[in-house]
């Protein structure tokens, strides 16, 4: 079995190891100067490297290619080209030239840009990132491009996402030379996101309008049992879900996914899968590659996966654990502390640069999760909260505080923390990992980001993270570059920065409502929802981030935003929609009929025995015709009210307005109906219950 994980493992990947095989020895150097360098192949390396990809392709039974693209849905997009070219006699060769694999047009009116291009020029092009290694997925060779407009704005997610990789590699090269590192050529980002998702039966989701439209039930009483008992956390795996796993670790395998973990997660039917980390850029990929397998295989056993934030009200919501760490090419984590005071002094620094990344763009990271399926989800008592916060362990949080206010640090014997003096205690990672409630906690040798949201991609958190911590150290870099006493100048800085940004630092719970008011009184942003925290988006000092940094320019942000608001309105639309359709359709007309049953059989009571105890009937028949009436009301007025939305500018008016005034009334429908269900004989009852969609799966 070991050796047959070994050899599965990246069997369907051009990657290093491949490269090294099939490329000439010129073309391969060529090729990883272009990679570690991020630089442009010249077309006569590329065309040699499209032909052995090809080749390769040929060889594992694909037939097609494709350039694989990240847009602003969230999702991926693919076109599919043969690799077939005519020639005499009416016959083919198979042919893919350097051309064809560094760029692809496309015509992507049908994509949002944010009023970045109008329909006449709606022409994009895909450029291949060669830092991401080229794979084969349903007999097609994909390689994994970035996505711009011909004016050069970027159109997708991946594009910003290697700018802020190079922004962040720049200014930490610029600290590292300061602390003599010469070995150093180059450092990245690394990520390993923990994916949980829910399977429920497919022939019950099929019978549910709300999750195939929505991805979340609209309605649904709470089952009599729910997660309360803990007995699903870690617990044994049921054989169809094993037997799902199974297969996706295989799948993922082949495709180079480092898949490590897979657990039961809190809620029953809710599962997690965790990949070892690796550098951002692929990790993302890879995350966009294992929800979509995990969608696709959950078929092929007769499931479905849910990745919305918040399938279920009542029972945990699922999100995305973004860990997060700077690596250099020598093989060293910038957040691991070191053996040595030098060392130390240099992982206070970079701790301190996030420390103030965090606070100076709580806004950013904010936004950077933002999305209607997450608001469900944040600030909900089960995941972070909408404030953003950081959490250090008592252990770190006292020598920052020791260094702060130069008093002794306790557990040290009384010795005042010199920066490049002492060294630093070993954090075992157990105390240093038992707050979950916490946003945004350092582990051990990596942060922990917990905000994303399940069907999120991870791009948009890792760009915010690292263009934040790259600004922390730029500045750093300015004031350090020009210091006369580098050890001063860097034992003021690093106080400085904890005087001027520990208000960002908390260690208790984040889900107390104390907590939120102790929050609001330091003067941290509490964006609650979607509408709330967009329009910082565009505040001048953000802008002026992703100026510096070469990130987005002020147009591409506010394309950005207006696709985030749209997006967040047509989903509120879509569900509110949806719930009329429901209620109309087969909510009322099932109730109805259950009561007409009823009232038949009150009836044929009183006849048949006059005098009897009527009871159970009447009141059943009043209860329910009276929620009737109410459902029937409050149908009404969402029906009105989305239809008024038309007439809501859009943009900002239009998400605060579907907020504001069109989620209250979905709420309260839900609730009526919900009570309803409570009521009605399950016979009646047009759709599979909570209990049923979250136990049914054996
Ligand atoms: P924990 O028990 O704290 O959740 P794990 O060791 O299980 O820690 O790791 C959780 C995730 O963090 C995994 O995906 C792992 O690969 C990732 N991870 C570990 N070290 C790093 C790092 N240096 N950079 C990025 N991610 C990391
Ligand atoms: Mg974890």
């Amino acid at each position: 079995m070991g050796n047959y994980v070994s050899d599965l493992f990246g069997s369907l990947v051009f990657n290093d190891s491949i490269m090294k095989e099939r490329l000439p020895k010129e073309t391969y150097k060529a090729m990883m100067k272009a990679t570690q360098e991020g630089r442009r192949l010249d077309s006569s390396v590329a065309n040699v490297v499209a032909n052995a990809m090809k080749d390769w392709a040929i060889e594992k039974g694909a037939t097609h290619f494709t350039h694989w693209f990240q847009p602003m849905t969230g999702i991926t997009a693919e076109k599919h080209d043969s690799f077939i070219s005519p020639i005499d006699g009416g016959r083919v060769i198979m042919e893919f030239s350097g051309k064809e694999l560094v760029k692809g047009e496309s015509d992507a009116s049908s994509f949002p840009s944010g009023g970045l291009r109008s329909t006449f020029e709606a022409r994009g092009y895909t450029a291949w990132d060669p830092t991401s290694y080229a794979f084969i997925k349903d007999r097609t060779l994909y390689i994994p491009t970035a996505f711009c407009s011909y004016t050069g704005e970027a159109l997708d997610k991946k594009t910003p996402l290697l700018r802020s990789m190079e922004a962040i590699n720049k200014q930490t090269m610029r600290v590292l030379k300061l602390f003599g590192n010469e070995d150093v050529t180059a450092v990245r980002t690394t990520v390993g996101p923990e994916q949980e998702y829910f399977l429920i039966d497919r022939e019950l989701y099929n019978r549910r309008k709300d999750l195939i439209y929505t991805g979340r039930t609209l309605f649904g009483a709470k089952p009599p049992k729910g997660q309360e008992l803990d007995d699903h956390y870690f617990g044994t795996l049921k054989p169809r879900v094993a037997a799902f796993m199974a297969e996706l670790d295989e799948e993922l395998w082949k495709l180079g996914v480092l898949v490590k973990t897979e657990h039961n997660e809190a809620a029953p039917a809710q599962h997690e899968l965790a990949p070892i980390f690796t550098t951002t850029n692929i990790s993302t990929d890879h995350n966009q590659l294992t929800m979509d397998l995990m969608q696709k295989i959950a078929k092929k056993h007769g499931m479905v996966c849910l990745l919305h934030e918040k399938p279920f009200a009542g029972v945990s919501g699922s999100g995305k654990h973004n860990n997060w760490s700077i690596s250099t090419n020598t093989g060293v984590n910038l957040f691991e502390p070191g053996e040595t005071p030098y060392e130390n002094a240099q992982f206070l620094l970079f701790l301190v640069a996030v420390i103030k990344a965090v606070d100076d763009y709580q806004d950013l990271l904010r936004i950077s999760v933002a999305s209607a399926g997450n608001d469900h989800r944040l600030g909900a008592s089960e995941a972070p909260p909408a404030v953003v916060s950081m959490f250090l362990g008592d252990e770190l949080n006292e020598i920052l505080e020791s260094i702060e206010s130069d008093t002794a640090y306790t557990a040290k014997e009384h010795v005042q923390m010199k920066i490049g003096v002492h060294v630093l205690p070993r954090f075992p990672k157990d105390t240093t990992d038992r707050n979950r409630t916490s946003p945004f906690a350092f582990t051990g040798n990596k942060f922990e980001f917990r905000m994303l949201g399940s069907a999120d991609s991870i791009a948009c958190a890792n760009i915010m993270l690292n263009t934040a911590v790259a600004e922390s150290l730029r500045q750093f870099a300015d004031e350090l570059e020009g210091a006369d006493d580098f050890n001063t100048s860097l034992h003021n800085l690093i106080k400085r920065t904890i005087k001027a940004h520990k208000r960002i630092l908390f260690n208790g719970n984040g889900y107390d409502d104390a907590w939120i008011a102790e929050a609001e009184k330091r003067g941290l942003l509490n964006l609650k929802t979607t509408p709330d925290c967009l329009p910082y988006y565009v505040h001048e000092k953000n802008l002026e981030l992703f100026k510096t940094h070469k990130i987005y320019t002020e147009t591409e942000v506010r394309s950005r935003c207006e696709i985030m608001l749209a997006n967040y309105s047509m989903i509120i639309n879509i569900e509110g929609l949806t719930m009329v359709d429901m209620v109309k359709k087969d909510i009322l007309p099932a109730v109805s009929a259950y009561l007409k049953t009823l009232a038949e059989t009150g009836l044929a009571k009183k006849n048949f025995c006059p005098g009897i105890d009527l009871s159970y009937e009447e009141t059943l028949v009043s209860k329910l015709s009276s929620l009737c009436g109410k459902v029937f009301a409050q149908v009404a007025d969402l029906e009105e009210k989305l239809q008024k939305a038309t007439d809501v500018p859009k943009g900002t008016n239009l998400a605060f307005y579907y907020k504001d005034v069109v989620l209250p009334v979905m709420s309260e429908l839900r609730a009526n109906v919900d009570e309803m269900e409570t009521m009605t004989d399950a016979k009646y009852w047009p759709y599979p219950s909570y209990g049923e969609l979250l136990f049914g799966v054996n």
